[in-house]
């Protein structure tokens, strides 16, 4: 009887194992993006305008919770707010999107005092709060510009516990990557209105990203043995705008459902896993964890590279 038991339990086991290798466990990921109202070479209001409505209502309709990073500075025109430009963080509330705050000016850590830094995020909140109030709504999270945490262990935990006074979570990146890149090489094609080029650069983009996925997926399950609730950082640009449906449909093909942020912050790794990481980069909470505890080289091989033709068009600014 003990070993029939003992046989049972074992097939138990498994299966699941089984369940879990083969991605019947539901995978979550957060949508984050940065460099809120918009990223664009091109001045005109109506192309900040159209990229704003075309990703915002990608967004809505693939029924993503994602939260926008606000640059509070970028509302000024000539030292005055413009109506315009508060329009467009208008219409990610009115998606029943959220807002967080990535600082005043996109000031990086490790380049001005703790002071300065903490003036900037006091003032790249205060339109947001405005606007979010009829919506029942505040900006509670806080994202790093460059994810460039501070080079001092003492820097970073005084700004953590400046973020706590003021109501605030840091919101951390698992999936990192070069999306910026690939828009400004889009940028170039659209501006040269080469619509072979723009092609291009969505599909080397789309693949690049579901590379950056599997990548992430692999490096989770081999640091914590699992496959944590992943945050994907992207940038509010007209490259996103126009590849995200493709991109939500490759996210779901991989077995994830979409989740607010708050939701893949229940995860326990963002809160039990040791962080000492003081370097200059700013990369993948994944990574510093990794790196904390001793990871060297080979752990982090395989990490998916820009190909040189989106490098080239991207530099030609
Ligand atoms: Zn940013």
């Amino acid at each position: 009887m003990r070993h029939v038991a003992l046989f049972i339990l074992l097939q138990l086991i498994g299966l699941l194992s089984f369940a879990q290798s083969s991605g019947t466990t539901q995978r979550k990921v957060a949508i984050t993006i940065d460099d809120l109202p918009v990223v664009t070479r091109r001045s005109s209001p109506a192309v900040k305008l159209d990229i704003t409505q075309r990703l915002v209502g990608s967004l809505v309709k693939n029924n993503v919770p994602a939260i926008g990073f606000v640059n509070e500075g970028k509302l000024y025109r000539r030292g005055k707010l413009d109506a315009k430009r508060v329009n467009l963080l208008q219409l990610w509330l009115e998606g029943g999107l959220e807002l967080g705050n990535h600082t005043y000016s996109h000031p990086s850590l490790n380049k001005i005092s703790l002071a300065n830094y903490q003036q900037e995020i006091l003032e790249g909140d205060i339109i947001t709060k405005e606007i979010s109030e009829p919506f029942g709504k505040a900006p509670v999270y806080f994202r790093h510009p460059f994810l460039h945490t501070g080079r001092s262990v003492a820097t970073r935990d005084s700004l953590l516990q400046f973020l706590d006074e003021h109501g605030y979570e840091v919101a951390p990146v698992s999936i990192d990557n070069a999306d910026y890149l690939f828009a400004a090489a889009y940028e170039r094609a659209i501006i040269d209105e080469n619509t072979d080029v723009q092609q291009r650069i969505r599909e080397a983009y789309l693949e690049y990203m579901e590379d950056y996925f599997a990548y992430y997926e692999q490096q989770s399950q081999e640091l914590l043995g699992k496959e944590i609730a992943q945050i994907l950082l992207l940038h509010a640009n007209a490259l996103n705008a126009d590849t995200f449906n493709k991109m939500a449909e490759m996210i779901r093909e991989r077995g994830y459902s979409f989740v607010s942020l708050a939701e893949a912050l229940e995860d326990d790794a963002y809160h039990s896993q040791l962080d000492t990481f003081t370097g200059k980069a700013g990369i993948s909470w994944i990574h510093r964890w990794a790196l904390t505890q001793g990871k060297q080289g080979e752990f982090f091989e395989g990490e998916p590279e820009v190909p040189p033709f989106i490098d080239e068009l991207a530099n030609s600014f």
